[in-house]
């Protein structure tokens, strides 16, 4: 099986590269290096069944596989935000390059959707049925819009054309790879935690997050992969232990042995006040349910930040 990874680079891409060449697959990663970097995928890279593209899928490309993972976006709000044009064109001219390539080639294709395709849900937890509490126009909008406009081109290229999609809603995911400058919670903590800095919350920290570690998040987008072709999703795949995120700065100074304080700063615009997946679905359909309890994730991430910065 040749499988092409958009976005392999990338945190999760690279370990679902690092997953696929382990079951002896063949893999092509597909990486413009907006955020990713190729430190994560240096170990795969003397290996015969691994390839490397650079390339920005906003344009065409004829590659011959027969299975596709789509993860090329920038996740962090700190990166999309940087370059939002990008961002849409990523979601939107991306995916419709990747579903052409599909149509053509009769391959599978999984799209990594996301939890932000709910907004700042008025619901929780949140059902794949729920449509969601969406600002067009807001500085998250090319990320959540890109998305929610991709999950609709995955959809119509299924009833229209009979592409065997699969549309995952991931929920937040950490764990090694994630980039130094990333700028999402996690990756911000442990670092401001190891280095004695004070631990940046926005807002009263009372907003919620569940956080899936990535080996859970990896078995759950293989599972769902193979899953009958009449299953398209949406799926939600995460955890769903709701936390604070000052309960989160909180187990990261206890973990780390750090003695970092913690500050509060300016809330973010459209900072989604709660998010917890319903996981029913992915219980049913894939007997999923997320194994690695917070505390263990934490530490195994914070062995790894303690080893590159
Ligand atoms: P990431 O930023 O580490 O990885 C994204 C990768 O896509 C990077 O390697 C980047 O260089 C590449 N990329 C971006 N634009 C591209 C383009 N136009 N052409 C080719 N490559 C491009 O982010 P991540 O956390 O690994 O997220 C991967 C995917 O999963 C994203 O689509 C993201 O929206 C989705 N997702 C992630 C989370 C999470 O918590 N990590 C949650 C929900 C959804
Ligand atoms: N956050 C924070 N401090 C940081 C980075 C993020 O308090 O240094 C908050 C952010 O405002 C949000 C939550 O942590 O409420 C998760 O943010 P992240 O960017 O990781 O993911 P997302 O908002 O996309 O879920």
């Amino acid at each position: 099986m040749v499988n092409l990874v958009a976005g392999g680079a990338g945190f999760i891409g690279s370990h679902l590269c690092k997953k696929l060449l382990e079951k002896n697959e063949q893999v092509l990663c597909v990486d413009n290096f907006y955020t990713g970097k190729k430190d994560n995928i240096k170990d795969l890279l003397n290996n015969s069944k691994f390839e490397l593209v650079r390339h920005d899928i906003t344009f065409p490309l004829y590659l011959e596989v027969d299975r596709i993972y789509n993860l090329a976006c920038p996740a962090s709000p700190k990166q999309y935000e940087k370059n939002p044009v990008q961002t849409l064109k990523t979601s939107v001219h991306g995916s419709i390059n990747l579903l052409g390539l599909s149509k053509r080639l009769n391959a599978r294709i999984l799209q990594s959707s996301t939890s932000e395709v709910y907004g700042d849900p008025l619901e929780s937890p949140q059902r794949e049925e729920y449509f969601g509490n969406v600002n067009p126009i807001g500085s998250r909008s090319c990320y959540d819009e890109g998305k929610r406009c991709a999950e609709t081109l995955f959809n119509d290229y299924h009833k229209q054309h009979g592409v065997e999609v699969k549309i995952m809603r991931i929920f937040n995911t950490y764990g090694p790879n994630m980039d130094v400058d990333d700028g999402r919670v996690i990756s911000n903590f442990i670092i401001q935690a190891l280095k004695g800095e004070s631990l940046t919350i926005y807002g009263d920290g009372q907003q919620t997050r569940c956080f899936c570690y990535i080996n859970d998040l990896i078995e759950g987008m293989l599972d769902f992969m193979n899953t009958d072709k009449s299953f398209i999703g949406p799926m939600n795949v995460g955890n769903d232990e709701e936390e604070t995120m000052l309960s989160i700065a909180e187990k990261i100074i206890n973990l780390a042995k750090s003695k970092s304080k913690i500050i509060f700063l300016d809330p973010v615009e459209d900072d989604p006040r709660q998010r917890k997946p319903d996981l029913s679905l992915a219980k049913k359909k894939i007997n999923w349910n997320p194994k690695v309890p917070l505390e263990a994730g934490l530490l195994r991430t914070i062995e790894y930040f303690k080893s590159v910065i």
